[in-house]
């Protein structure tokens, strides 16, 4: 199926439910993502270290099904984002970014395997995070 990713493509996809969660087990999520989605590969300090690739899903689309008294926070920098790590395993499998206020941002590593996602990966240029932000082509 060939889709225009000129515009939002979650408009266009059929949604589908995933799951995921951290290394231990303790944080599981469930979500409603497009079957054909964009995934923002970011270069800013911490994703970088963490190799975080970044599944953004509105806040009502997200379900935390278990392990919210096991999560961690971690802020720096702006304190806008909300680095969300599992205390057990240290994995951030979610979080709240700063570059999307309604939406939760899900690993991309961190889902089941099962899912039937088709994914595109898209450069997020977060060392220069304005620039970046306003270049941003979907929600
Ligand atoms: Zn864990």
């Amino acid at each position: 199926m060939i889709k225009s990713q000129e515009h939002n493509a979650s408009s266009t996809s059929s949604l589908i439910n995933i799951t995921g969660g951290c290394h231990c087990g303790a944080v599981r999520f469930s979500a409603q993502v497009p079957q054909d989605t964009v995934v923002l590969a970011c270069n800013c300090s911490i994703c970088a270290m963490t190799g975080f690739q970044h599944l953004i899903v509105k806040h009502q689309a997200f379900n935390l099904s278990q392990g919210e008294d096991k999560l961690s926070s971690y802020r720096f920098h702006t304190q806008q984002a909300n680095h969300l790590f599992c205390s057990v395993c240290g994995i951030k499998s979610f979080y709240q970014p700063r570059s999307h206020p309604d939406c939760w941002s899900i690993n991309i590593n961190c889902i089941d395997k099962q899912a039937n996602i088709n994914w595109t990966i898209e450069p997020f240029d977060g060392q220069n995070w304005q620039q970046a932000k306003g270049g941003l082509t979907h929600d």
